[in-house]
């Protein structure tokens, strides 16, 4: 079977059914609908109870579809392994190990199953999972006693550990739950629910305005049992106020509103590990990314270089011209190398680092057959703290050979002449270059022989040209971006000038900040955006410096060092195709195809959900304050009810939900990308938008009893007023709706062309209204009479006015309140 622990069940449509009756507002309507039963009214019952069940599987199936978005997302993060089958290395998923396979491993890798070690080379592993040991341990291929326990098993490598340094091979023992982890009874993490602190904070805050308001409706009873009404008559109608004012919808809807973002983003490549990172990722004022394969394509390839006889260049069909002998650096780039070059239908194919790839295509090109049968002996990893690596090699007739590759600054000090070389490698990384330096040194067992440089080696990568209109795009968005990279300062310099970065020109390398005090870093790193020659540590500093200006900061990384610069950042990003095990784990954020670009459109997307998040909790507030005014000034000076108790319900739980749920769906403003983000700490309802609330409570309240008193005066029923009055309501929500997308003054797509969804949605509710309008049997239990054509004159002349007195508001609080 698969190569996988047990799945956690997930929650049945039973138990999510039974979850929606944890909601107050649902028990009281439980108790309500078997009080109205027992008053002797079963129609109105009937339809407590109906227009509840309908809720509460309407709630079941949106958690489910969310839920299960949720879940999709986490299998495309699904672990995946680089193993030996016949003879070539490959990577496969995670899920299709079987015992016997040989996996190999680097640092940041997570183990894929239970492995007896091969080989090793200065290998140590996190074992924190199993042992809760969270000292690395190291491990080695050689025997232990056959009682050894677990934790002194050093040849073992256990499933799910990770790997800290070092590499190393292994042989498949056992699989899926058969592993000391799934013997422990491991499972695969749980989806996570879906909330964020934002929907946290309004789920307490609707838990709490729901009681506040069974208060005051209790109140409202008992005053109008004081002044002598009949409970019968006013017990439905408070029941009704309740329904009206308790903002039912704006958990599930807020949850919906996530569930679309993060699927957003996922269609976008950025996927979402952490739910608050969806509202985070919107907030963040400075990026600092990698530059290898997020900014450029990381499809590298040689360009020119140089040996000890000169300088060679090669044409882009790769033939290399000049140099003199290529074949010692030929040899050494084919044989300090880890990857495999795979002749696939459309040309070789990398399997490994595209960099090393690189190298081998070169080496072919350079001096063809070069280092064929040499086999290694040792292996001195690469890390991105030597910046090289270094292999011990044997020739067929038995020569021995040191070779090493690595960055200018780490190989060519090991040889004499190291500062005429220098000085060629600055030429080429000038270019944009990569540089990459190589050695030899004969190594006789006992003696071995001085350093040779064999020469330099530039390599290309061309930025991505998405992610350079990416960068123009975030900038615009107010987000300051910088480059965090290992590569030279001038490499750096030049890709950073080609990504357009603000201020490429100005670099502070690794060594500098070594120097800096955390107060000279704190002066310097607002006004720098490219830092060279780093290491991951550098990371951390700088966020912190960042953050101790206040601002939110977003940090993409790759390797297994990088994690806890990802967990520290505001947003930690990790790239899915070059990012280790290690680095997804610490991120709340993966990018499936490290790309900039991608990472611009989840801003984007995470400025949408916030944006939608607002507009929803604006407006079921304000509707849902509208439609308790309209009810409590009618109960509170006993006035006949404009609404009944059950058309209330209809209003409540079939308009306003439909048309919040709309929207949750609404598509980014126009100017998302082009407003500055949203000072972290700022309060999510402004006193505008309070302000704004209160004004269109209170235009409901106007309204609505101006049209149902009006039309008593004209002479129509009651039940005909009351339709009125219904449906005034739902037309102030609609237009209420249309004017809230356009909250920050930038209409998603113009003010008419609106998403279709919001448009289907509201053609959704038009339609409802006019069944409960001119159906007969509708209007038997709702007690609604047909409308004519003066009264829907006098509906548009309400909704215009309703509209004009927004639409000035607006006027004047931007110029009061900004
Ligand atoms: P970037 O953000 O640009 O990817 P990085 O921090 O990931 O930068 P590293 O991969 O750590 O950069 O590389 C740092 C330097 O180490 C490179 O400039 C190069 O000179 C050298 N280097 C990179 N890969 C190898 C390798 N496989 N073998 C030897 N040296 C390498």
């Amino acid at each position: 079977g698969p190569n996988r622990l047990p799945e956690p069940a997930p929650r049945g449509p039973w138990v999510r059914l039974a979850g929606q009756f944890r909601n107050v507002l649902v028990q009281v309507l439980i108790v309500a609908g078997v009080v109205t039963a027992a008053l002797g009214h079963p129609v109105d019952a009937a339809v407590i109870l109906a227009v509840l069940a309908i809720n509460a599987v309407v709630g079941m199936v949106q958690e489910g579809r969310a839920e299960q978005a949720m879940a999709g997302l986490r299998n495309l993060l699904a672990p995946r392994a680089t193993v030996l089958r016949d003879g070539r290395r490959r990577t496969v998923a995670g899920a299709d190990l079987v015992p016997g396979d040989l996996v190999l491993l680097e640092p940041g890798d997570l183990v894929p199953a239970d492995l007896r070690l091969v080989s090793a080379q200065a290998l140590s592993l996190q074992e924190a999972v199993l042992t809760g040991e969270s000292v690395p341990v190291d491990k080695d291929p050689a025997p232990v006693a056959a009682a050894a326990p677990l934790g002194d098993r050093q040849g073992m490598l256990w499933s799910g550990t990770r790997v800290m340094q070092g590499t190393g091979r292994g042989l498949v023992t056992a699989t899926g739950s058969a592993t000391e982890l799934g013997r422990i009874g491991g499972l695969v993490a749980a989806v996570e629910p879906l909330t964020t602190p934002l929907v946290r904070r309004m789920d307490r805050f609707a838990a709490l305005l729901a009681r506040a308001i069974l208060l005051v409706s209790a109140l409202i009873l008992a005053w109008g049992l004081y002044r002598g009404q009949s409970f019968d008559d006013l017990f439905l109608a408070v029941v009704g106020l309740a329904v009206a004012a308790i903002p039912e919808g704006l958990p599930a809807v807020m949850t919906i509103a996530l569930a679309v973002g993060a699927q957003a983003m996922a269609r976008r490549h950025a996927i979402v590990r952490r739910l608050p990172a969806i509202e985070a990722v919107g907030a963040v004022q400075v990026i600092c990314t990698d530059k290898t394969g997020t900014l450029t394509l990381n499809d590298m390839a040689v360009a020119a270089g140089t040996t000890p006889a000169g300088d060679f260049g090669v044409a882009p069909d790769g033939a290399v011209a000049g140099g003199g002998d290529l074949g010692p650096l030929a040899r050494a780039a084919a044989l300090c190398n880890d990857a495999e070059l795979h002749d696939g239908p459309d040309g070789p194919r990398v399997e490994g680092d595209p960099l090393e790839g690189a190298l081998l295509a070169f080496a072919r090109q350079a001096a063809p057959g070069a280092g064929q049968g040499w086999t290694r002996r040792a292996t001195v990893p690469f890390d991105s703290r030597s910046r090289r690596m270094e292999v011990l090699v044997q020739s067929p007739e038995g020569r021995l050979l040191r070779l090493v590759k690595g960055a200018p600054e780490a190989v060519l000090p090991l040889a004499p002449g190291a500062a005429a070389w220098l000085d060629r490698a600055r030429a080429l990384a000038a270019r944009g270059l990569r540089v990459l330096a190589l050695a030899e040194a004969e190594a006789p067992e006992g003696a071995p022989g001085p350093w040779r440089v064999l020469g330099l080696v530039g390599l290309m990568d061309p930025p991505r040209s998405e992610a350079v209109a990416a960068v123009a795009q975030v900038r615009a968005a107010g987000i300051a971006v910088k480059m965090i990279t290992g590569d030279h300062a001038l490499t750096a310099q030049a890709i950073a000038a080609a990504a357009g970065l603000a201020r490429p020109d100005r670099v502070l390398t690794g060594a500098e900040l070594d120097t800096m005090s955390d107060d000279d870093l704190a002066r310097a790193v607002l006004d720098t955006d490219v830092f060279a020659r780093t290491a991951p540590e550098h990371k951390m500093r700088l966020i912190a410096a960042l953050q101790g200006h206040g601002l939110s900061v977003a940090m993409t990384g790759d390797g297994v060092n990088d994690a806890p610069a990802l967990k520290a950042a505001d947003v930690g990003i990790a790239m899915g195709r070059r990012g280790s095990e290690a680095a997804k784990d610490a991120s709340d954020l993966v990018l499936a195809d490290d790309n900039f670009a991608s990472l611009a459109a989840a801003v984007r997307e995470g400025r949408r959900v916030a944006d939608n998040l607002r507009k929803v909790i604006v407006f079921t507030l304000a509707t849902s304050m509208g439609e308790a005014l309209t009810l409590a000034v009618a109960l509170v000076f006993g006035l006949s009810l404009p609404v009944t108790a059950v058309q209330i319900l209809w209003i409540n739980l079939v308009t306003e939900v439909t048309l919040g749920l709309a929207l949750a769906f609404d598509p980014p403003g126009r100017g998302a990308m082009t407003r500055p983000p949203r000072p972290p700490g700022a309060p999510v309802l402004t006193r505008g938008l309070v302000w704004h609330a209160g004004l269109v409570s209170l235009l409901f309240l106007a309204l609505v009893f101006g049209l149902y008193a009006e039309a008593l005066a004209r002479g129509l029923t009651v039940p005909a007023a009351r339709t009125l009055a219904l449906n005034a309501l739902a037309l102030l929500e609609i237009l209420h709706l249309l004017f809230i997308r356009n909250l920050n003054g930038d209409p998603p797509d113009g003010p008419i062309r609106a998403a279709p969804v919001v448009w289907g949605m509201i053609g959704a509710v038009l339609a409802a209204q006019a069944a409960i309008t001119w159906a007969p049997p509708l209007q038997a239990v709702f007690g609604t009479a047909a409308l004519g054509w003066v009264d829907l004159g006098r509906l548009a002349v309400a909704g215009a006015a309703f509209l004009a007195v927004l639409a000035a508001e607006r006027a004047v609080r931007h110029r009061l309140l900004g």
